[in-house]
């Protein structure tokens, strides 16, 4: 037999499977040496000559039972014959590596302790050692085989045969430290070598080994031993002994050099992500996780709605990571759940659901179509009375209240009985269409001048804010000490309130669309949690984009090295640690040292809750998670102040949770500075250098098991000393921004052509108003044939900021409200067109109290369509209403789109439904050929696609996902029939493709998405109204490609994995793999190794005949 035929019969029919089995039988029981070599090298010939499905096929007969066998056979002799043992044991590390129940057949086998026995008796000769050595590591993959030789003294062996070889015998130290790695995956070896001292053993061998540069192939040994000291970590107890043993120390002492050796450059990453993994877990200083913010909600005056502390289970230190297998990869599990999420069900994709709520409820809401019960004939007239009714405008919005509470009772009650109707009162009806309508911004600011209301402590500190920037704008105010306090505070109100006059006088803030004293007036009367007094001077002066675009930030290559590397200095030299409180949201007495920063975070849309100076110019942030609940922080926005001009900052934001950011991939913060908008420049600009996001060490109070935390720090150095600054994680756009901008549009559409009406919707939990505009064009007279046709004009129905983080919403949703509004031609063709019913702000609750995801209630509101409940969730359950009603009365919107805000992605897209889609990409077996479905849902993504640069159409997406049955998107298309019922995302970067690509998204590349989407709209009035002309189009470019941007055909969601690791709890990557084969295949003599003896030469040359005479 030769080894062609074995290739043979290892490869073709079943006739010939037996020539395997007939091989390995005979070499169980074959007595003589050669031809046990001989098949042995047959074997070998092989599997080296083939792929690993020739291993498992040999494993699958049988192949690793027979090995053992014949290991056992072998060793029964007194004397071993070393010329067979060594080619055996080779085979057997090589099949065994591949053989997941290895070690439990070698037990049984009874082959475990045999091979301790034959590595004890054999230490000092290199090569069988490295052999038995090999085999061993290949045994440990079972954890009971590792435990087995670890009570037998495996490590002991091992550990002291470690010193004796050089780098003279590479091969050999090698293969002890794998093998003793590979042991340490049990629980009780870890204790034995810790218990042992083996950690700090293993850590002078590293330093020795360290110690000998890129030569000698030290670095492949100091592999080995991060390896080991990997394994070790994955254990408490194991971490502890590292700490306690200088391990960090000595570790980032040898990481130093490493870092200035090119050939060392490698293990800088597993060393790094070592002492990640040894920094002790430490809780996040808080006194509890709970947000710092709640709210009663109505009916359950002790509603504790945080379900995972209902659910009990504690957080011990980081004993997590302590479990045999590791942690799941988080991208596959994604991708696992990507594909078990899509609706396959075609009933639940086709039919609709019964309504949530008695038709009898739906008449309600006719006085949502204004423009229908409006006179147009007496337009001018009515426009006064509008005029003259508002300046009671705070009593309508008492009615509202009323009107409301009464109309989620009777709701109520009428699901109860399921009888009666409820109707609203025509005077209540009348009310509620006319709210909102502002009168002059005088009439308003008499009313409601923001500091009217204002608490005197955090009053002052408005003031303080202020007064800087006054003192240095030369004004007459100067602070006076010494008065009483209620006089103080008489004269500081006096006085802020002349300095926003003169800074208005003085520096016209010019803001398209914005007016400082309206904004005042409009914050006043939102509700917060804490009852916010104080403004933030981006949101009360404004904001416009700065000229030029802003480009992704360059991330340096080994930034987050090092970064944790300056965190895991801490721990090591605490000489400079300060660890000082600085700022503390539930503590108001606290005052900011003056050698530190002052921070605030007591306004509209803040969130910070406890900033702590740790070194003298670092701080870490924690942020407060959503109102009633315990998760979710991302957002932030605050105030900083008593800086030092051109100091580099650094700030770590040290409660993040998601495992992933674009802060990783070229996004910056955004900077708003008093002092430039004073000076002309009132910009939010992107800023921030060394920023990066990664996993940290800190852990949640309680509560929240397997939770980790994540650090995004960013390094600021502010222009200015002494200036007022605000930091935000977007641009901020708070409730009283869009109240704000809502009454300077009305303001400055022209009554005869626009119809621009502002309603109350509903009230939310705290009572504030959820505004709902209509716009559309007033018919061009008030004859029939005009009437009929604004009757006649479709609706479309846009929503935005259900989740308060996703500020960039809001820019978009005031782009398209800016241009619905404008004189432009197209702008007045879709007014023409369409109604448009517009709900800028679906969580108006969640937006003022600084809140990332939720609503008071600590849900996701967009996770309630199915069954909004009327007090509980109010803004969806009367949007869903609305489109009820306008459903009954054949009005159902031609589109709808709510717009969101996407943390992980970058551009603008789309996610529609369609059920052909879904079932496709499901790999449903439901014959989708006969399935009827109108392609329309894709007309207004290639419209986008062709005008809107930021827009990319390769990221959309038409599928629906079971965990997304309860949006908006889904909820409208399955429930009221709207064929084109999208989310709009938009990115919190910028784009990867088209001419922004490579730049960071601004306020009016928002804006600018905003007008495209309403743009797209024309492609739909291509065939169902008149008023399409090719003008317009043109005007647009929407039949020519000047903006056409190639946009790459990368269906690819997320971005590419990152070169470092944001993680470091799973087994480290850099170490991944052993060369195990290569270095068996190597473990022959050459010229210059020292002769282990005379026998094993001779063998060698039989060894090599035998070879010979088999080929
Ligand atoms: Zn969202």
């Amino acid at each position: 037999m030769n080894s062609a035929q074995g290739r043979l019969s290892m490869a073709a029919s079943p006739s010939s499977v037996s020539g395997l089995e007939v091989l390995l039988s005979t070499l169980q029981n074959s007595g003589d040496t050669a031809s046990t070599l001989n098949i042995l090298n047959v074997l070998d010939e092989l599997l080296s000559a083939g792929t690993d499905r020739r291993i498992h096929y040999m494993i699958s007969k049988g192949g690793s039972e027979a090995l053992l066998t014949t290991l056992v056979n072998t060793c029964c002799n007194a004397s071993p014959n070393y010329t067979m043992l060594l080619p055996l044991l080779h085979l057997l590390a090589k099949i065994g590596h591949r053989d997941r129940h290895i070690g439990l057949k070698a037990e049984k086998a009874g082959a475990v302790l045999l091979t301790l026995n034959l590595l004890k008796h054999n230490i000092k000769q290199a090569r069988r050692a490295s052999a038995c050595l090999w085999v061993i590591q290949v045994l440990s993959s079972s954890v009971s085989t590792a435990k087995l030789i670890g009570e037998n003294h495996g490590l002991d062996i091992i550990y002291s045969l470690l010193p004796q070889y050089t780098t003279k015998h590479l091969l050999t130290v090698k293969a002890a430290i794998h093998a003793f790695a590979a042991l340490l995956c049990t629980k009780t070896n870890v204790c034995l070598a810790v218990s042992k001292g083996y950690i700090s053993g293993l850590l002078r061998l590293y330093e020795d080994w360290h110690g000998k540069g890129s030569q000698h192939g030290a670095p492949a040994i100091c592999h080995a031993l991060l390896r080991c000291l990997h394994k070790v970590t994955h254990r408490t107890t194991g971490r502890q002994a590292i700490i306690s043993q200088g391990g960090i120390k000595l570790l980032h002492q040898i990481t130093q050099t490493c870092l200035s050796n090119k050939g060392l450059e490698t293990l800088v990453e597993p060393t790094v992500q070592l002492m990640r993994k040894c920094l002790p877990k430490t809780c996040i200083p808080l006194a509890s996780d709970r947000s710092a913010y709640t709210f009663a909600l109505p009916g359950r005056p002790h509603f504790v709605p945080d379900t995972e502390l209902a659910s009990g289970i504690a957080y011990t230190d980081g004993s997590s990571e302590d479990s045999d297998d590791e942690e799941a990869d988080d991208s596959q599990e994604a991708d696992k759940d990507y594909d078990d999420d899509l609706e396959t069900d075609v009933s639940k994709l086709r039919l609709r659901p019964d309504p949530d709520r008695p038709k009898n409820l739906l008449p309600q809401y006719s006085c949502f179509c204004p423009e229908f019960s409006y006179n147009f004939q007496e337009m001018d007239l009515v426009s006064e009375q509008e005029e003259s009714s508002t300046t009671s405008s705070s009593s309508s919005d008492e009615d509202i209240v009323l009107l409301n509470s009464l109309f989620s009772h009777s709701t109520r009650k009428n699901r109860k009985r399921n009888s009666s109707t409820c109707e609203l009162s025509p005077s209540l009806s009348r009310s509620n269409s006319e709210t909102g309508v502002s009168s002059t911004a005088a009439a308003l600011m008499e009313a409601h001048d923001f500091h009217r209301n204002n608490d005197t402590h955090s009053a002052n500190l408005g003031v303080r804010t202020i007064e800087r920037q006054a003192k240095e704008q030369d004004c007459r105010y100067q602070r006076q000490d010494g008065q009483d306090h209620k006089e103080k505070h008489a004269q500081q109100s006096q006085s802020h309130r002349t300095m926003i006059d003169i800074l208005l006088e003085r520096r016209r803030a010019c803001i398209p669309n914005h007016e400082p004293k309206l904004y005042c007036s409009a914050a006043a009367k939102a509700r917060s949690i804490p009852g916010f007094t104080i403004l933030a001077f981006p949101d009360f002066w404004g904001h416009i984009s700065p000229s030029g675009r802003e480009p992704m930030a360059p991330r340096k290559p080994d930034i987050q090295r090092k970064k944790v590397l300056e965190d895991i200095q801490r721990f090591l030299n605490t000489g400079d640690i300060i660890n000082r409180v600085v700022f503390d949201l539930e503590d108001d007495t606290l005052q900011g040292p003056s050698d530190s920063l002052w921070f605030f975070s007591k306004f509209e849309s803040g969130n910070l809750r406890k900033a702590v100076q740790v070194r003298r110019y670092e701080y870490d942030l924690i942020l407060n998670a959503d109102a009633n609940c315990s998760q979710h922080s991302q957002w932030f926005y605050f105030e900083v102040s008593n800086m030092m001009a051109e100091v580099p900052y650094r700030f770590n934001i040290i409660n993040c949770e998601k495992s992933n950011s674009q802060f990783n991939y070229g996004m910056q913060p955004v900077l708003y500075s008093v002092r430039e908008a004073l000076e002309g420049r009132p910009h939010w600009i992107r800023s921030g250098t060394e920023v990066c996001y990664f996993r940290n060490h800190f852990y949640p109070t309680r509560g929240r098991m397997k939770t980790s935390f994540y650090t995004l720090t960013f390094t600021i150095t502010f222009k200015h000393s002494e200036d007022v600054c605000y930091l935000a994680y977007h641009y901020p756009y708070t409730y009283s921004a869009l109240k704000t901008h809502l009454n300077v549009l009305q303001k400055s559409v022209d009554p005869a052509k626009v119809f621009f009406r502002q309603q109350i919707l509903c009230h939310t939990l705290s009572g504030n108003s959820c505004p709902l505009v209509t716009i559309t064009a007033c018919p061009a007279s008030s004859g029939m044939k005009d009437m009929q046709q604004l009757r006649d004009r479709p609706c479309i129905m846009l929503t935005a900021r259900v989740h308060p983080g996703e500020s960039n919403a809001s820019w978009v949703m005031k782009g398209t409200l800016e241009f619905l509004c404008s004189s432009d031609l197209v702008a007045q063709s879709l007014r023409e067109a369409f109604v448009f019913k517009i709900i800028p702000m679906l969580n108006p609750d969640g937006v003022i109290n600084g809140m990332n995801r939720c609503d008071l209630n600590s849900e996701d509101l967009n996770r309630q369509w199915c069954k909004p409940d009327p007090i509980l969730n109010p803004t969806i359950y009367h949007t869903k209403g609305l489109l009820y009603y306008l459903n009954s009365i054949g009005r159902t919107p031609l589109v709808f789109c709510d717009y969101h805000g996407h943390s992980r992605k970058k551009n603008v897209f789309l996610y529609g439904c369609s059920v052909k889609e879904t079932l496709w990409q499901s790999g449903s077996p439901v014959d989708t050929v006969g399935l009827k479905e109108d392609p329309g849902y894709r007309t207004i993504p290639k419209a986008l696609d062709r005008i809107a640069p930021a827009f990319s159409f390769n990221s959309c997406n038409y599928l629906v996902e079971k965990s997304r049955s309860a949006t908006a998107r889904v909820v409208v298309w399955r429930e009221m029939g709207v064929l084109r019922s999208y989310t709009m995302e938009s990115t919190y970067n910028g784009c990867n493709q088209g001419i922004y690509k490579g730049l960071q998204i601004g306020t009016l590349d928002l804006q600018e998405m905003g007008v495209k989407f309403c743009q797209s709209l024309l492609s739909l009035t291509r065939d169902t109204t008149f008023f399409y002309s090719r003008s317009l189009v043109n005007h647009i470019n929407l039949d020519h490609n000047i903006l056409d941007h190639n946009s790459h055909n990368c269906f690819e969601d997320d971005e590419p994995p990152f070169i470092e690791d944001i993680e470091y709890s799973t087994d480290c990557t850099a170490l991944k793999g052993t060369d195990l084969d290569s270095d068996v295949n190597s473990n022959i003599p050459s010229a210059d190794e020292e002769s282990e003896g005379d026998e094993e030469h001779m063998a060698t040359q039989d060894w090599q005949d035998c070879i010979g005479q088999s080929q």
